[in-house]
């Protein structure tokens, strides 16, 4: 495929959001040029430890309103990009929308009736959730076990096979012209200019998505660390993501391809990458084991850390300047909020007169300025 020189953009950081602009870049007639510092797959990025789910109403209790509306943006975009990707239909769907299930043990029903009230106050008369009994979790999730009475169904929320999408992401990349360098570090960032290890590379437009690896622009750019585990088992199926709500820690199950189940995720202040700690690692398996006795005989696949990219209020950030556009900040939401930031980076680009969340993302910040 042919590109305009002119029309040529490069990323810095080839995780979630640099692959799904540098795809959509593509799709525009851009020529692109996309640098990773590690490899593309697996990839070292906050997006392949991440669990894909699309959950604005679990996020609109914990999370900023704004979180929210983006969130539901986030559910139709979702469905149209991946229907837009070059994938035949024998491989699996990428993009799931059976909503989610919120659960909790009898004892701790209290923790229940909490987020619904919560939920409730935030999103007063807005639908998108009902309420469950017994019955109904044993018609939705025939394998939960059976004590389970009380729970909340958010119909709307969705999930993704997230490796699964960062794969193909990258493959329609290459399949689109685009040019991908692994293992190449962006040292820094300045208007028009990459500075890589042995020299300086100068664009049109420099686009920089490096999540936490944008420290030395943002100094203010923090790691918020995550655990998790991957079980695998036959003995299981479930349909949709299963939270538990427990009175100290909040844990989630999102099945995968495989059957794999990816148990997550714990939330700390620190940017330790070392690997899971006994502590996480017994919370998330017995916790799993509460769901059901039937997972004790899963094999524990994999162990992952990571560390979400969050600015001190956990909120994203776009920042447009000539020569460079800078996208970071989201936190524990990069899936929820990828849709919002990236058509919000596609108008500037594009110079689209009214770009979609400008007053939630537009951060004014001039990277002229030292
Ligand atoms: C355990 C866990 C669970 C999560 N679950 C969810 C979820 O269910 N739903 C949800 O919406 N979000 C979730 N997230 C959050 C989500 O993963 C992040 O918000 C998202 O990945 C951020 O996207 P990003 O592109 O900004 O950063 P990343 O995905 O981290 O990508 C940044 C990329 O830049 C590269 N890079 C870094 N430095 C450089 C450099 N100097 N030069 C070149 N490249 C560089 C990195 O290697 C990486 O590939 C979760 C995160 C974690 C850790």
């Amino acid at each position: 495929m042919s590109h305009d020189s002119n029309k040529l953009i490069a990323i810095a950081g080839g995780g979630l959001l640099g692959r799904l602009l540098a795809w959509q870049l593509l799709r525009k007639g851009f020529a692109v040029h996309l640098y990773e510092a590690g490899a593309f797959t697996p990839s070292p990025a906050a997006a392949f430890t991440a669990a894909g789910m699309i959950s604005p109403y679990s996020e609109a209790v914990v999370s900023d309103y704004s979180v929210y509306r983006m969130g539901l943006f986030a559910l139709d975009q979702w469905q149209q990009w991946v229907a837009d990707l070059q994938r035949s239909p024998e491989q699996p769907p990428l993009f799931h929308r059976q909503g989610s299930l919120v659960v909790a043990h009898p004892q701790d029903v209290s923790e229940l009736q909490q987020f619904q009230h919560e939920l409730r106050h935030i999103l007063p008369g807005e639908g998108g959730y009902r309420t469950v009994n017994g019955a109904d979790i044993r018609q939705l999730e025939p394998d939960l076990q059976p004590g389970f009475q009380q729970g909340l169904l958010l119909e709307n929320e969705g999930h993704l096979d997230n490796r699964g999408l960062l794969d193909q992401l990258f493959a329609d990349i290459q399949a689109l012209g685009g040019q991908c360098f692994e293992f190449t570090p962006v040292l820094h960032v300045k208007p028009h200019t990459l500075v890589l290890e042995h020299e300086e590379k100068n664009y049109p437009l420099v686009i920089d998505c490096r999540g936490l690896g944008a420290r030395s622009e943002w100094p203010e750019l923090r790691g918020v660390r995550g655990e998790t585990l991957h079980v695998q088992t036959r003995e299981i199926q479930l349909q949709r993501p299963v939270r538990l709500m427990h009175p100290r820690y909040q844990l989630y199950i999102v099945p995968k391809p495989n059957h794999r189940f990816m148990i997550g995720a714990t939330q700390i202040e620190s940017e330790d990458r070392t690997p899971i700690s006994l502590q996480s690692s017994l919370e998330l398996s017995s916790a799993l084991y509460t769901l059901s006795p039937a997972f004790a005989e899963a094999r524990i696949v994999e162990t992952g850390v990571n560390l979400r990219p969050a600015f001190m209020n956990n909120m994203p950030r776009v920042v447009v300047n000539d020569g460079i556009i800078t996208a970071n900040g989201l936190f524990r939401h990069g899936y929820l909020l990828a849709p919002a930031v990236v058509c919000n980076v596609m108008a500037a680009i594009l110079n689209t007169a009214d770009a979609p969340f400008n007053s939630y993302l537009r951060s004014a910040y001039d990277h002229t300025q030292p």
